[in-house]
């Protein structure tokens, strides 16, 4: 198997920069960002704060590192963080809001809807006395990647917002691909983005830039962020060459339905493949379920890397795989005959 056979749908977060891209990072206005002398990150940081309707924004190397810079700077330490069980937040950073914010973990099980409802929220918000530590911040996903990558509707998001906000407890969103629910559900980013304190988004998945994330909020949260990125270990220096592709990155969020029709073409050759469950996606992620055909994710994704397909493990016999800008139709046709070649030889 050849590189260029291999149809990678690990994650978005595999597409390599465009030509455009390289160009822009090559010709880039640059200067030393820690003294905010980089025109390019600070045009990115502008046009960022006004992609999701906020007063500011600042450009972090990573999407864990603008989630965790925001649990340090709305919490203190020993309060609690209410999320769902199933967030990224929770699952893939290495347990960052306990060691690098001193924070509890509150799990609740938003099942389907993705977001706890306003309810829920009341019910598991802890008032701080003698006893008990108090809530420092509600932290929710959208799209929610383990759930699906599902489009979590902007009055849900509104409505668990309302609830924290009735006790004065701040809200962060987690939107590594909030634009991918926004364009899945026709609205515009700032609709989804208005009822919270602050958001993180990825330009670095389907938006396709190389390298970084944005955390957007009110201009004086931005201030403190920046503290605590340089305490994290973030700040960069002429950072207006990983910036400028960023831009380009930010005029690109109407290709995401591309991605969209891609993994839906995806989600139903999978399901096609008897056994396979495979539902029909929201946005550009698929998962699939083969415990009916007691196929392990595992031997699957190992499986499927040997037939030429890069996915992953989601859970004991749930596999995720991702669309993005460097799969097109017929790679999904090609994906798909792979993998229903795979299952019938497990
Ligand atoms: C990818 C992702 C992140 C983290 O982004 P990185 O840039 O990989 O650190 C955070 N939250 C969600 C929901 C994600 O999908």
């Amino acid at each position: 198997m050849t590189d260029d056979d291999f149809i990678d749908l690990r994650s978005d977060t595999v597409t390599r920069p465009s030509e455009a891209m390289r160009e822009a990072a090559a010709t880039a206005e640059v200067g030393d960002d820690v003294y905010r002398d980089d025109p390019t990150v600070n045009e990115l940081e502008r046009r960022a704060a006004d992609a999701v309707g906020t007063e500011a924004a600042l450009y972090v190397p990573s999407g864990t590192m603008a989630n965790q810079i925001a649990v340090r700077v709305h919490t203190d330490p020993g309060q609690e963080l209410l999320l769902d069980r199933e967030s990224h937040l929770y699952r893939w950073e290495l347990a960052g809001a306990a060691t690098l914010s001193g924070v509890q973990t509150r799990l609740v099980d938003a099942g389907a809807r993705c977001v706890p409802s306003a309810d829920r929220v009341r019910s598991e918000t802890v008032t701080e006395d003698l006893h008990r530590p108090g809530t420092g911040l509600l932290a929710l996903e959208n799209t929610h990647n383990y759930r699906g990558g599902t489009a979590v509707p902007a009055d849900r998001i509104a409505a668990a917002a309302e609830a924290a906000h009735e006790s004065e407890i701040p809200v962060h969103l987690d939107g590594a691909r909030v634009f991918n629910a926004a364009v899945a559900l026709g609205v515009d980013a700032s609709d989804i983005v208005a009822p919270v304190d602050s958001v993180a988004f990825c330009l670095s998945k389907g938006l396709g830039a190389p390298v970084g994330s944005i955390l957007a909020g009110e201009a004086a949260f931005i201030e403190e962020a920046r503290r605590v990125r340089k305490l994290f270990g973030g700040g960069m220096r002429q950072a207006g060459i990983i910036a400028a592709p960023g831009l380009l990155a930010l005029e690109s969020v109407d290709r995401l339905a591309d991605d969209h029709a891609n993994a839906e073409r995806l989600a139903a050759g999978l399901d096609a493949i008897a056994g396979v469950d495979a539902p029909e996606p929201d946005t550009n992620i698929v998962v699939d379920d083969t415990e009916a055909l007691d196929i392990a994710a595992a031997d699957l994704v190992a499986a499927c890397e040997d037939a030429g397909v890069g996915c992953v493990e989601f859970d004991t016999h749930t596999t995720r795989f991702t669309t993005h800008r460097d799969v097109d139709a017929a790679d999904i046709d090609a994906a798909v005959d792979r993998v229903a070649a795979v299952v019938g030889d497990l």
